[in-house]
């Protein structure tokens, strides 16, 4: 089904006209802020500057910086004591990031993840078993409200304890799962190790996101849940989860709830606006958002956007996989390189489970990296005794050293482990540690 089908199957000439209003109204917002107040000034552009979508490229940009500047209230275009909710992300670099909803944007908010959870498969009746972690993360919340606006029984099992997780699926009957795509794998696994076969579940459909993943853990997810898995998009400096969706009708990209949220694709580098189905760094302006209104937001994600019609009926366009983040990608002996391709080649691998880091080292001048892969269970179970000189893990580990080589354009060190020998992440996985930056010697480690 489609939630909202006047909008979401709006003409695209009609959505322009739309956008444009609100893209209006959503500057005149922006300057109650004094950020926004003196950038706009100092570019000398304003809402009367605003006579189509493209004069949007004359506006300055705003940026993660921008926000932890102004950290905590400084971004907000109403008094704090106008706002509901505050949400923050984690602070690996200094303050966290603050974001603010008023009793309107929460409304959005649920609206634009029932649309979500329509997209996936979900419908009004449904249970949905909601493994996001609850708290300052905008996960859990943002799905909790986006279901009870769809009047589903919405489970609210936060992250943790896989083992009753799995037993609440079952007793529960859940038509629907939401959490990050590695916690998926391991709730498979776990069902598994519990002797849970796919007969005992009523799952039907699966949102995932949070963290970059891939066709082949969709391909697992899928085959181990009897699910539709489907990516689900968004930041908390925008709104959170719900500024785009997949359809499980076509599950090529997630659709971006234009009516709320403007796209751009722009060079990561210049800053230049790119022609549609080029590959740039997304940037997002808020078009309706109240308390904490974002123009040309950089989110740091690398992907492309596609508008030709889908088959699900939806007008809005979609953006492709994240590819990498602008921030996130890594430079190996000065080779780009994402951790998706990373995983998409360990995924290719039957032998190995889908749990893997990489970590980078430096010897002398030269960069070293090393990726760690778990065995899978069963590939384990045949050899008997497992260990990383067995032949048979020498010949995995060679062949896919060589993919690794093929598909990156640098070479890499793999290591295959045993199963379960690596940490399992609860909420995001940590994928890459780089070591590269250790103290000096003679510094205090
Ligand atoms: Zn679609």
């Amino acid at each position: 089904m489609i939630w909202n089908p006047e909008m979401e199957t709006m003409p695209r000439a009609a959505l322009r006209a739309l956008q444009l209003e609100r893209l209006r109204q959503a500057v005149a917002r922006a300057m109650r802020v004094p950020f926004y107040q003196r950038r706009f000034a100092e570019a000398g552009v304003g809402p009367e500057d605003l006579r189509d979508l493209d004069d949007l490229s004359r506006f300055p940009f705003t940026r993660k910086t921008d926000l932890r500047d102004h950290y905590p209230f400084g971004m907000l275009a109403v008094p704090r004591e106008a706002c509901v909710r505050l949400h923050a992300s984690s602070g690996t670099r200094g303050k966290p990031t603050v974001a603010a909803y008023t009793r309107g944007d929460i409304e959005v908010w649920a609206e634009v993840v029932a649309r979500s959870i329509a997209c996936a498969g979900g419908r009004p009746g449904d249970v949905l078993h909601n493994a996001y972690g609850y708290g300052l993360f905008t996960g859990g919340l943002g799905l909790h409200y986006g279901a009870e606006r769809m009047g589903q029984t919405v489970v609210p099992a936060s992250g943790g304890f896989t083992t009753r997780q799995v037993e609440l699926i079952v007793d529960f009957q859940a038509h629907g799962l939401c959490c990050t795509p590695s916690y998926a794998l391991q709730i498979a696994e776990t069902m598994r190790e519990m002797g849970v076969g796919r007969s005992r579940l009523a799952l039907r459909y699966a949102i995932l996101g949070a963290e970059p993943w891939t066709e082949e853990m969709r391909r697992a997810i899928e085959a181990e849940l009897g699910v539709d898995a489907v990516d689900i998009y968004g930041l908390s400096e925008i709104v959170g989860p719900g500024v785009a969706c997949e359809c499980a009708e076509a599950k090529a990209g997630a659709h971006i709830f234009e009516d709320h949220f403007l796209a751009e694709i722009v060079d990561p580098d210049t800053g230049e606006v790119l022609p549609p189905g080029a590959m740039g760094e997304l940037v997002l302006t808020t078009l309706t958002k109240e308390a904490m209104p974002l123009i040309r937001y950089r989110t740091g994600d690398i992907c492309s956007l596609d508008a030709e019609p889908c088959a699900c009926g939806r007008t809005f366009a979609r953006m492709s996989r994240v590819v990498g983040r602008a921030d996130d990608m890594l430079i190996i002996r000065g080779v780009n390189v994402y951790p998706s391709e990373v995983e998409a080649v360990l995924l290719g691998a039957p032998e190995l489970s889908g749990h893997y880091r990489i970590l980078l080292t430096r010897e002398g001048p030269l960069d070293r990296m090393t990726v760690e892969v778990e065995a899978a269970e069963e590939f384990a179970f045949r050899l008997g005794t497992f260990s990383e000189d067995h032949p048979a893990v020498r010949e995995l580990s060679a062949r896919v050293r060589r993919a690794l080589a093929d598909r990156l354009r640098v070479s890499a060190e793999l290591r295959v482990l045993a199963p379960r020998a690596l940490p399992r992440p609860q909420g995001k996985a940590v994928r890459v540690v780089d070591q590269r930056q250790a103290p000096a010697q003679g510094a205090n480690a």
